[in-house]
This record gives C-alpha cells, sequence and structure tokens, in this order.
C-alpha cells in the first residue's frame, strides 16, 4: 500500500460521523484524503481516485460517459453540467466523505465543490456489487439525474423543507432519477412494477413529499422509492416529458403547484390500487 495512504481510524471517522448533526450533506461534504488522483474526460467530467484505482479508470469512464449521454439527452439539455466523481478506494473513505456510516454499495449525490457537480461511490475493487457494469451506469444516471433536476429547478438541497415550502417533492425527484435508472437498465422498470403491486399499504404521496428514507425500516424506504418510480411512470405518460420538465422550471420563481399535482398523482395510485384489488 501507499506510503502516503491514510488510515481512517475510529477517532478520525468519528469526528466526520458527528458533523451530520447540525449540517447537511453539501456542507459537511468532503474529498476523501486518499483521493488524490484525477483523470478529466472532457472539461464537464473527472473521475478523482486513490492510485491503487488506476485499472477500473476505463470501466468508469465508459460508464459515466454512457449515463450523461442518456440523463442529457433525456432531459434535453443544451449545456454540460460539470460532474465530479469521487471513487472511494474503501467504503471507510466513502463514509469519510459523506459523513454517514453507510454500506459500500451506496451512491450519493452529495453536493458541489468547486463548481463541480460531486458523485461518491465505493471503488469497484473494493465493492464487489459495483463491479456489474449495467448496475454502475444505471445508479450513475440515477445521481447525475439529481443534479440536473437541482440545476433545472433550484430546490433545496434540504429535502426535509420541501413540503413546507412548496418546493418540488422528493417523490417527484426520486421518481424521476429512478426513471432515468430504468432508461439505461430497462429490467429494473420491471422489478419496481412487480414490487409495486406487492405493496399492501400503498402510502399517501404527500407523506413522501420529503426525504423518502425511513431510518429504521429499509422496507418501508424501499416501498416509498417504488411509489414514488410509479408516480412518475405514470406522470411521463399522461402528461409528457415536456410538461414535467416545465414543471421542473418554473419551481425556479415558485409557481408550480405541486400540491395539486401530488394530490392526483396519488388520486390514480390509489385508484390503480384498488382496480388490482378487485381484477
Ligand atoms: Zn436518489
Amino acid at each position: 500500500m501507499d506510503a502516503d495512504y491514510m488510515i481512517l481510524d475510529e477517532v478520525i471517522m468519528n469526528r466526520r460521523f458527528a458533523l451530520r448533526s447540525g449540517n447537511l450533506i453539501p456542507d459537511r461534504l468532503e474529498k476523501s484524503p486518499n483521493i488524490t488522483e484525477c483523470d478529466s474526460l472532457s472539461k464537464h467530467l473527472q473521475i478523482h481516485y486513490a492510485p491503487q484505482d488506476e485499472t477500473v479508470l476505463p470501466f468508469i469512464r465508459a460508464s459515466l460517459s454512457e449515463a450523461y449521454n442518456v440523463v442529457k439527452s433525456w432531459f434535453g439539455m443544451q449545456d454540460d453540467l460539470p460532474i465530479a466523481l469521487w471513487m472511494a478506494p474503501e467504503e471507510n473513505d466513502l463514509q469519510y466523505m459523506v459523513c454517514i456510516p453507510c454500506a459500500g454499495s451506496y451512491f450519493f449525490a452529495p453536493g458541489k465543490r468547486d463548481g463541480m457537480s460531486v458523485i461518491t461511490f465505493v471503488s469497484p475493487l473494493s465493492c464487489q456489487i459495483n463491479k456489474d457494469k449495467i448496475r454502475m451506469t444505471s445508479l450513475l444516471a440515477h445521481e447525475i439525474s439529481h443534479h440536473v433536476i437541482q440545476d433545472i429547478s433550484n430546490a433545496s438541497v434540504d429535502s426535509t423543507t420541501r413540503k413546507e415550502n412548496m418546493d418540488v417533492p422528493m417523490w417527484l425527484e426520486e421518481g424521476l432519477c429512478q426513471y432515468l435508472q430504468c432508461e439505461v437498465q430497462p429490467s429494473f422498470d420491471k422489478k419496481l412494477t412487480d414490487n409495486m403491486s406487492a405493496i399492501s399499504e400503498k402510502r399517501d404521496l404527500e407523506d413522501l413529499w420529503n426525504d423518502l428514507t425511513c431510518r429504521d425500516n429499509p422496507d418501508a424506504t424501499d416501498a416509498a422509492y417504488v411509489q414514488a418510480y410509479c408516480a412518475v411512470k405514470w406522470l411521463v405518460q399522461e402528461k409528457g416529458k415536456a410538461e414535467i420538465l416545465r414543471l421542473l422550471s418554473s419551481n425556479r420563481d415558485h409557481t408550480t403547484d405541486w400540491k395539486a399535482l401530488t394530490k392526483l398523482a396519488n388520486s390514480i395510485q390509489k385508484k390503480d390500487c384498488a382496480r388490482s384489488m378487485v381484477s
């Protein structure tokens, strides 16, 4: 191992985790000291990595280019959005960067640094599941979509206050990110749709306006994401992509009636649910 490699011991990690209280993720975000290299694919796409991960660069480059192109084309982006991947050499480095004691399989779009929208994840060399090319590309598409939605709508990075401020609902944002994930990985659509019919008690979309994560109940979190996806899939079919993009950009001057849209999407979801119960 490199002589400059920094062991992220318990003291360092606990100091980072302590920042969770009182700091939003974009404010506490910090690159791991072990990520010292940078590979630029273009002016707007960068991969920051540790020296030991050099060999996976071609794999990550290919995934990033594909994911970026899918998202750029779906959202009809005129200008490029600068994206920087921060690839953690180990699970600890990922936890260090976002200050969350999470699994190594997690991907985040935690905020911006130096004018670049940052995405964090663990290198496929130390996280086995990240070796799957389609999974890698689809999750990068998911996280890039978060940044693009933020860019179009100027939504608050604090998702816990979205409802009170009539800001972009998280069910819509997470649903759209998963929709883009399915554009890369069509089998994910079938998985989500099948899971939807297995949810016995559907939640009100109004309750999924803020953060979808239920800290102590991973099943409830999964179900919330599935509901969010199905609501967005219905929206894209019924209202069309152009209308969704219009709603997102009019969020900038607070003229989008998210409450009405949430109510509508909710009534459709409840109706579909009733229909599937009688059929
Ligand atoms: Zn997401």
